[in-house]
């Protein structure tokens, strides 16, 4: 089952080595090849999903719930004073592995890393926009 050519799926199914540190059935974690921060994980559904728009509701609260016991340990373990949660749905956003995952970053003091760059603010109408988003 899962995408042949997928690192995810070949992790899910064992076939691919990785540092899991969670796996409930439905959702596993494991250590990126390239940790960004100490305990830097990707939290990853084990079934082949793209990004967010192909996840249902009751997998968008397993992954979510998961990340929360992470960053538990994260802050009991590891002794992070906060986290980050980064995520890209779509090639256009920098996904780079076309299966849905959570990078989960635990932060420490002073510990130098700026996972929230600064963005160039955009000049638009508020108002349009607004009403386009509105439900
Ligand atoms: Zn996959």
């Amino acid at each position: 089952v899962g995408n042949q050519k997928c690192p995810f799926c070949g992790i899910a199914s064992g076939q691919e080595q990785a540092n899991l540190v969670y796996d409930d059935g439905r959702v596993m974690a494991f250590l990126p090849l390239q940790l960004a921060a100490y305990g830097h994980v990707l939290v990853v559904p084990k079934e082949h999903h793209e990004t967010l728009w192909d996840l249902d509701e009751e997998l968008l609260t397993d992954l979510m719930s998961a990340s929360k016991t992470l960053t538990e340990r994260f802050r009991e373990r590891l002794g992070a004073t906060g986290f980050n949660i980064l995520h890209a749905s779509g090639a256009d956003a920098q996904q780079s592995v076309p299966h849905f995952h959570l990078h989960l970053l635990p932060r420490f003091p002073f510990d130098g890393i700026d996972a929230w760059p600064p963005l160039a603010a955009l000049n638009v109408d508020r108002e349009t926009l607004s009403e386009r988003l509105r439900g």
